[in-house]
């Protein structure tokens, strides 16, 4: 058996890769509705960057199929199972304040820097290059390998999804669009509502206690379910306590527990702010949530029944109940880590709904039967119904699977580090696959510039990535 210098071998085309990643990089591939049509449905910059890739694909003697501009593939190889590479060609908008222009691609500091150079034209390339390698060595292989170029992975997905509705899943398949050295594992996602309409708390006929200090008119907190919310306000109309003191109570709240916010009298009513910290909702014990820190201090008055009932929910309940503690849907998975709970948007109107929106991920060993029956009860009690807005299922890829242990061998031998492989909470593109990982390109330790202003990847990780994936395509096909 001869050794194959993948390192040597990407260096002899550095040039050629650099240059077409260039190219490559120089469309911009953004999604543009207004240019859509028949064949390009996400509009002109995507599709020339689809017809590009698989231009390169073709020259290098892949077969290819377009699938209507939703998705194409390129193939090599041979045999009966199919061995996936899934890469998306489009990108996020560039937004402003870059020191060189997004789309022209110019080398700085041994980076190219350009809007997709990281996420996900550069390591697109850089798989693209790597079958070439293989392709170019005649190696023998005894597998099929396909590039799988999906086109609004930025949006909706649809590409994938109608792509699959006609074409062969892969047996197994990574995605370079991610971070190395693997994510083998995702939690499940979801966004739920618990909505209790006027009609359901009226229908409870709950009598208001004979003391209430104050009626709450609305409280307004979050705009995104997977956000940990920093801004909440709650309008309050004053009864038995007088506006200046519950506004005394709440300065008094607020120096007390080390918390930032504000309290005014306005034409009648009190209105009360609360500054949180906002972080990703997968992870929001790292927050403050100005939303059910608000609601926390309202379950301290007397409020009208229908209000209490709101917020004496939000605080026994979701109040850093990060991990749904009290709810009793709390479960910690060795390998996948906790279910999380993030109360991203609170909504109460005294004349409408009253709301909460959570974002919640799961580990695969926790039943989402089971944990969201548990939280449509506790919601019922107070009248709340549960509505699931968005559920994708946990992704897992056995830790032993040949294709988990494989990568992790070619990464080792190609790098020297070690290969531990990543649990998530998040989702990556992998999940699209049957038996699907993320593999690369970005390596531990580098800054993530993917969505961000002077997106780059540095040209020394572009050509690593490239004999990592050459070695990876050659030892799943062979
Ligand atoms: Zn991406």
């Amino acid at each position: 058996m001869t050794t194959i210098n993948w390192l040597e071998e990407t260096r002899k085309r550095q040039e050629a890769l650099i240059a077409t990643t260039q190219s490559f990089l120089q469309i911009k591939s953004v999604l543009d509705p207004a240019t859509a049509k028949e064949g390009a449905p996400f509009g002109e910059g995507i599709r020339k960057a689809l017809d590009f890739a698989l231009e390169v694909c073709s020259e290098a003697g892949m077969t290819t199929k377009d699938v209507r501009g939703y998705a194409a593939h390129a193939e090599f190889g041979q045999g009966e199972e199919l061995i996936g590479i899934l890469s998306h060609v489009d990108v996020v908008p560039e937004g402003d304040g870059w020191s060189t222009p997004p789309y022209a691609a110019e080398i700085v500091d041994g980076k190219i820097v350009a809007r997709g150079a990281i996420d996900d034209k550069g390591p697109t390339m850089a798989a693209i290059f790597a079958a070439k390698i293989v392709m170019e060595l005649g190696l023998p292989l005894s597998k099929r390998v396909r590039f799988i170029f999906g086109t609004d992975e930025e949006s909706s997905w649809k590409c994938v999804n109608t792509y699959f509705e006609t074409e062969e899943m892969p047996a197994m398949g990574f995605t370079p669009d991610a971070d190395f050295p693997l994510i083998y594992a995702e939690k499940g996602l979801t966004d739920l509502t618990l909505r209790q309409t006027k009609e359901a708390f009226e229908a409870k006929a709950e009598k208001d206690a004979a003391d209430v200090q104050a009626k709450l008119v609305s409280l307004q907190s979050g705009l995104r379910m997977n956000m940990v919310p920093d801004k909440a306000e709650a309008v309050l109309s004053p009864k038995a306590l007088d506006a200046q003191a519950i506004i005394g109570k709440y300065r008094q709240h607020l120096e007390a527990n080390d918390l930032k916010g504000a309290a005014e009298e306005k034409d009648g009513t009190v209105v009360l702010r609360m500054e949180g910290v906002s972080v990703h909702g997968m992870d929001p014990g790292k927050g403050v949530n100005a939303g059910t820190e608000l609601a926390h201090f309202l379950n301290g008055l007397t409020l009208d029944a229908r209000a209490a009932g709101y917020v004496r929910f939000a605080d026994r309940y979701l109040h850093k109940q990060h991990h749904g503690e009290s709810l009793g849907i709390a479960h910690n998975d060795e390998e996948m880590g906790p279910l999380s709970l993030n109360t991203g948007v609170l909504e109460y109107e005294a004349q409408g709904d009253a709301i909460f929106r959570l974002n919640i991920r799961y580990p695969h060993s926790i039943s989402f039967d089971q944990w969201s029956a548990v939280l449509a009860k506790h919601g019922a009690e107070e009248s709340f119904e549960l509505e699931v807005v968005e559920h994708l299922t946990p992704h897992r890829v056995d830790p032993n699977h040949p294709l988990v242990t494989t990568l992790q061998r070619v990464y080792t031998e190609q790098t020297g580090e070690e290969a531990g492989i990543i649990a998530i909470g998040g989702a990556t593109y992998g999940r699209s696959l049957d038996v699907g990982v993320a593999f690369g390109p970005l390596f531990p330790g580098r800054p993530d510039s993917a969505h961000q202003r002077d997106e780059h990847i540095l040209i020394d990780d572009l050509v690593k990535a490239t004999a990592i994936y050459a070695q990876a395509i050659y030892e799943l096909a062979k």
